[in-house]
């Protein structure tokens, strides 16, 4: 090893320990900005270990930095000014968008080593075994990766639906056709033909589109969070195609973090991986037939100053965040009311159900940002034996995670999905627009039971009205 060589291995270790201590401290909110910083430091030093190296051992010439250059302040930017302005209930998207980039750069080097073999350096051996199975993997998972990514920010964006023939069974022949095409292609290529190189790629484009097509409703996350994964994977066997050590140690990081989050969120909703792979058009289906059906019959709303006056005679309240909290921005104005009741003897927490939100953390990175204190927050387990002795529950913009029918309706799509029991509390007060569905498409029993009150508007103008009286009744001066 010479000193350059001992140099980039150096860097390479760093830029791994970073990683790892930036992926480590992602798991605690407090230390959650500090690690993304870490984990974006390593990924610089990546990157300059790989020009450093490039530099010194083939010699880079002016024109090819320039667009090196070019590359990076035009990705660079993109990716600087899409995390910017992303607000954060399109998050699910904008990681979408990201993993196919990530699916697609690595089907790329993939592509380009195996077209063009001689720019890895080995004119005389050729591409070993290990180097085409590898090509094979970064091909075919990095272009599931892409098109599969691509289809479901579009997907969640509601640019695309399920199209009918995908919701029957021809998606299985169909998606197994196209396996299959893939498998030979494979075999072709590592047997050392190349003419299966653009079947593989077309192959397995196209089965990444079959097989997000037809999935639908909330198990789109979950499969957001699975290509993540599979990005980590395409990476890490495009290491092993360019001999990068610390594109594989990258690449299994993030395809085992992927991995594991993705089974925390099956767990959240009580879903297997199977069932998200393969029942999405069946699970689509049911839900338009209950949509149909689930008329709302007997809903009691009240008036922000019936809530206030129920509230000021509160000893223990527990808050609900959702989604809709997220989209109305309400966190600020919920810690000013929270303050008032807490101000007037009032005991406050939050119940966070894992899968609240559009991702999972939604909920718990959106208090942070209003200054909740962090042991108020209460997870699902711990806070559901609470809700006999609440008084008042305030579902602020949650529907499907406080739907009864989770544990009560067999025939529910969202059976055996773990919810907040907050209907056994006195008083439940459901803050929402309208009665619109949650992300799920169903119906919600709780609306409807009679310890149960609609407070129909926008949560932050709500929340808003909610101070106001409160504060005219005086509850932040009672001792
Ligand atoms: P939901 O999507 O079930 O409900 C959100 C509710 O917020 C809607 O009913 C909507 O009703 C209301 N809302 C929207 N905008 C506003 C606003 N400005 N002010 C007040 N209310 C508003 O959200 P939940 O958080 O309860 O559930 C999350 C869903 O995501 C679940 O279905 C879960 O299965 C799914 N999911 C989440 C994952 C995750 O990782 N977090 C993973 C997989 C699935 P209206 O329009 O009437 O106001």
């Amino acid at each position: 090893m010479d000193a350059s060589q001992i140099l980039k291995f150096a860097i390479d270790l760093i830029a791994v320990l970073l990683l790892a201590l930036g992926i480590k401290g992602l798991s605690k909110i407090r230390s959650a900005r500090e690690a993304n910083r870490l984990a974006a430091l390593a990924m610089s030093l990546a990157v300059a270990g790989v020009l450093f190296q490039s530099f010194n051992d083939i010699g880079i010439s002016l024109a090819s930095w320039l667009w090196i250059v070019l590359g990076v302040l035009v990705g660079g930017f993109l990716g600087w000014i899409t995390a910017k302005r992303v607000p954060m209930t399109s998050m699910p998207e904008t990681v979408a968008l990201f993993n196919g980039c990530g699916g697609i750069s690595s089907l790329l080097v993939a592509l380009g080593v195996a077209l063009y073999p001689l720019a890895i350096g080995d004119s005389e051996l050729g591409i070993g075994l290990i180097e085409k199975i590898s090509i094979v993997v970064s091909i075919f998972v990095g272009a599931i990766t892409f098109s599969g990514s691509m289809v479901a920010m579009a997907k969640l964006q509601g640019w695309l639906n399920t199209p009918a023939f995908m919701q029957s069974k021809f998606r299985h022949a169909l998606n197994i056709s196209l396996s299959v095409l893939s498998f030979i292609a494979s075999v072709h290529i590592i047997s050392g033909g190349d003419s299966g190189i653009w079947p593989l790629v077309i192959g397995s484009t196209l089965l990444g589109i079959g097989v997000t097509l037809p999935i639908g409703g909330a198990d789109m996350p979950v499969v957001i969070s699975l290509l993540n994964s599979y990005s980590g994977v395409a990476a890490a066997a495009a290491g092993f195609v360019v001999g990068s050590q610390l594109l594989i140690v990258a690449g299994a990081m993030v395809g085992a973090a992927g991995l594991i989050l993705t089974q925390v969120m099956c767990d959240g909703m009580n879903r297997s991986l199977l069932s998200v792979l393969f029942g999405g058009a069946i699970a689509a289906n049911s839900v338009s037939s209950i949509e149909k059906g689930g008329e709302y019959t007997n809903i009691t709303s009240c008036s922000v100053e019936e809530c206030a006056l129920t509230l000021e005679v509160a000893e223990r309240v527990v808050i609900v965040p959702g989604y809709g909290l997220a989209v109305a921005q309400a966190q600020h104005t919920l810690r000013e009311v929270t303050r008032v009741l807490e101000a007037g003897g009032i005991e406050v927490s939050y119940a966070i159900h894992p899968v609240a939100g559009r991702m999972p953390g939604h909920m718990n990175v959106l208090l942070a940002e209003a200054d909740v204190p962090y042991q108020q927050l209460k997870e699902m387990d711990q806070v559901n034996p609470d809700f006999p002795a609440t008084d008042v529950v305030l579902v602020l913009g949650a529907n499907d995670v406080v739907n009864p029918q989770a544990k009560n309706d067999p025939s529910s799509p969202l059976y055996g999905m773990p919810v907040l029991d907050v209907q056994e509390s006195r008083t439940v007060f459901v803050v929402k627009r309208g009665m619109s569905a949650g992300y799920s498409g169903i119906k919600n029993d709780l609306f409807e039971l009679s310890n149960t009150s609609m407070v129909f508007g926008d949560a932050k103008k709500v929340l808003g009205d909610l101070l106001v009286e409160l504060k005219e009744l005086g509850v932040g001066r009672r001792t």
